[in-house]
């Protein structure tokens, strides 16, 4: 099917929660590469927004899928399962946490973090349930995760939301203390905010959250729906800050494409939820884990997260050198193949996007006027500076415009 045939279909058949999409339909890919039904080949920076981490085809990652798929789907979590155990072992031996729960998404897996900071302090008989969020964050889209998102845009029509969600300014410690009450159970931040334009925490920031929460007995929880599974160069963000939080949450990366969720805590946290407090269908289904498993034993091998830094440090450098030519260019923030440019308002990143996809290379525009960079973590240093070049032109045609 020809593109115009399927945004036929889609318009007369899907919700409009996605306005007018980019103008492609992509048919398969290949490493970094994605083809469109024309064959009009495509370098991807967006890597389905953080999800692809190991491109496009990749073989292990087939492998297991394929091999799950003859034997398994799905079972249901009445039964034990091998891949799920396996994969829970995996992220508690190269994890601070100890526990992990399984589920589909990372708005679910959000949700999870909430209840289970609900349920600690609940099963200590205190009345502690609420959570200090950031302004700009992002958790998700049910209930309670667009509650605990710090942007009034997305939770004005769906009033009244779940109570118990304060949010502050980001990297402001003050602010934080400022909330916190006896109601206070958790503080909940992402360690790079990621739709909020790639913006990363500092390290005294977290330091000092992690001692905030020591000091008022409330619980630190990290959502790396976005930057954990190697996508800063560590396994997951808070390694850079070396801060432990008693919670955190993973999604996007973690299974290479097929849908996933994870809650990981430690145990005095995990040991909280009993029999019937939570559960899920299909979360932790056998193929979900088996590519899960797959991902992170490519992620794990030896000099992959060393080679996503070195990349990830060529590309920002590469973007600084374009700051340098471009004042209209504000900053340029992240970590790892975590990366965000900013842009002043008079310069149109929504045109850069289209313009650039033109030219075959998908990046995404996000935040505040902020270009985001989430390749597939194997993405190449040539392919990064093939767009770093037809960046240059973008910007200097936008510019122009202006
Ligand atoms: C994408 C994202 C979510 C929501 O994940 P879904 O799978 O879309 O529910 C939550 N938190 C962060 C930090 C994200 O980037």
């Amino acid at each position: 099917m020809d593109y115009k045939e399927i945004k036929e279909l889609d318009e007369k058949y899907y919700f409009n929660t996605f306005g007018s999409r980019l103008p492609v339909a992509f048919e398969w890919g290949e490493g970094s590469t994605l083809y469109d039904s024309q064959g009009q080949k495509y370098m991807d920076f967006v890597a389905g927004i953080a999800v692809n981490t190991l491109g496009y085809n990749h073989p292990a990652l087939k492998e297991a899928i394929a091999k799950q798929v003859e034997k398994l789907l799905h079972c249901s979590n009445l039964f034990y399962i091998e891949s799920q155990a396996q994969l829970a072992k995996t992220l508690v031996e190269n994890s601070c946490g100890d526990k992990v729960f399984l589920c589909n998404s990372g708005a679910e897996a959000n949700e999870g973090a909430i209840k289970l900071a609900r349920k600690y302090f609940y099963a200590k008989n205190l009345y502690k349930y609420e959570i200090i969020t950031t302004l700009n964050s992002f958790h998700g889209r049910t209930m309670a995760t667009l509650a605990a998102t710090g942007q009034e845009k997305y939770q004005k029509p769906f009033e009244p939301l779940p109570t118990g969600f304060v949010h502050v300014p980001f990297n402001d410690i003050e602010a934080v203390e400022k909330a916190v009450s006896y109601k206070t159970c958790a503080v909940m931040v992402e360690p790079i905010q990621g739709e909020g334009g790639v913006i990363p925490a500092t390290a005294q920031y977290m330091k000092a959250l992690r001692k905030l929460c020591d000091d008022k007995g409330i619980l630190l929880i990290f959502d790396e729906v976005q930057t954990g599974i190697g996508r800063t160069g560590k396994l997951f963000g808070y390694e850079h800050y070396d801060v432990e939080p008693d919670i955190f949450t993973l999604a996007k990366g973690l299974g290479g494409g097929v849908p996933i969720g994870a809650v990981v805590a430690k145990d005095f946290v995990a040991s909280a939820m009993e029999p019937g407090d939570h559960g899920s269908t299909f979360g932790g289904n056998p193929l979900a884990c088996s590519a899960a498993l797959a991902v992170l034993s490519s992620v794990l091998k030896e000099g992959f997260l060393e080679n996503v830094k070195a990349v990830g440090e060529y590309f920002k450098n590469q973007l600084l050198e374009l700051k340098e030519k471009f004042p209209f260019i504000r900053e340029v923030r992240g970590k790892g193949l975590m990366l965000g440019l900013e842009l002043e308002d008079t310069i149109s990143g929504k045109e850069i996007v289209l313009d650039m996809l033109n030219k075959g290379f998908i990046i995404n525009c996000t935040g505040n006027n902020t270009l985001r960079f989430v390749p597939p973590l194997i993405i190449e240093k040539e392919d990064i500076d093939a767009l770093v070049e037809n960046l240059k032109n973008s910007l200097v045609k936008e510019s122009s415009n202006a």
